[in-house]
Formats: C-alpha cells, sequence, structure tokens
C-alpha cells in the first residue's frame, strides 16, 4: 500500500522516532508548529478515526500522550492533542495519528 506513515512505521522512510509500543510509534513532526510537536502512528494501517472502532486500540493511542509529554517534559507545562479527520477537519495523512504539541503557550484552535 503507497502510505507515508505505513513507510515510516515499516522503517522504509526514515523518522526521528521518541517512542515504540507493539501498537504504535511515536516520531517528530517534520514542519513542527510548536518547541514539542510529536505524532502518535498507529502501526496497523486505519486512515482515521472513522475507520477503528476498536477502543482498546484507541485508548492505547490516546494514553501514549501524555506517556510522550512526561517523556518530553511537557506534561506538567501542558500540552495539545489533535486528531484530524477527513478534508474539512484538515487531515492531509490517511493514516491514523494523534498530534501533541506543546512547549510554548497554545493559543485559539490550534495554537
Ligand atoms: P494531518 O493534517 O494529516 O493531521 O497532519 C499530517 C502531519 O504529518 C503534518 O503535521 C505534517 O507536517 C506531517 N508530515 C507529513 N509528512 C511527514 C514526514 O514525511 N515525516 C514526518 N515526520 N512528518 C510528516
Ligand atoms: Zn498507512
Amino acid at each position: 500500500m503507497d502510505c507515508l506513515f505505513c513507510k515510516i512505521v515499516a522503517g522504509d522512510i526514515p523518522s526521528k522516532k521518541i517512542h515504540e509500543t507493539d501498537d504504535l510509534i511515536v516520531i517528530e513532526d517534520i514542519n513542527p508548529q510548536a518547541p514539542v510537536h510529536l505524532l502518535i502512528i498507529s502501526k496497523e494501517h486505519f486512515l482515521n478515526l472513522n475507520d477503528c472502532e476498536d477502543p482498546a486500540l484507541m485508548g492505547k493511542y490516546l494514553a501514549a500522550a501524555s506517556t510522550v509529554a512526561k517523556k518530553l517534559r511537557i506534561a506538567e507545562s501542558g500540552f495539545r492533542t489533535v486528531i484530524n479527520t477527513n478534508a474539512e477537519g484538515g487531515q492531509v495523512v490517511y493514516h491514523l495519528h494523534i498530534h501533541v504539541m506543546g512547549g510554548r503557550q497554545l493559543k485559539g484552535q490550534m495554537g
């Protein structure tokens, strides 16, 4: 399948990986919108939230946000998690991922 994040998960495209479990990887976003901007990426290919109806897996993806926030020491100061779904949600890469942003005062809808 021709999917950018599947290739990153497989290691065929390099990324700065900061965390990994059996179910997900966490990498630095290539175009960071904040001093810390991470992407929690599912190892399994789901298009987006509409395509993943497994609450246990979704829970693992979401729980990884505070794990990596603590690892990068932005858990106490605060961070934002964003999941874009389909065109009007601003989704560009159609492989499920959660943005984790922090390290500065975020403002407005997306900071
Ligand atoms: P979306 O709008 O789909 O929620 O966000 C996709 C994100 O993936 C964007 O923030 C974009 O900067 C990031 N991105 C796109 N291509 C790459 C890549 O090749 N490597 C990394 N690390 N991030 C990428
Ligand atoms: Zn994929």
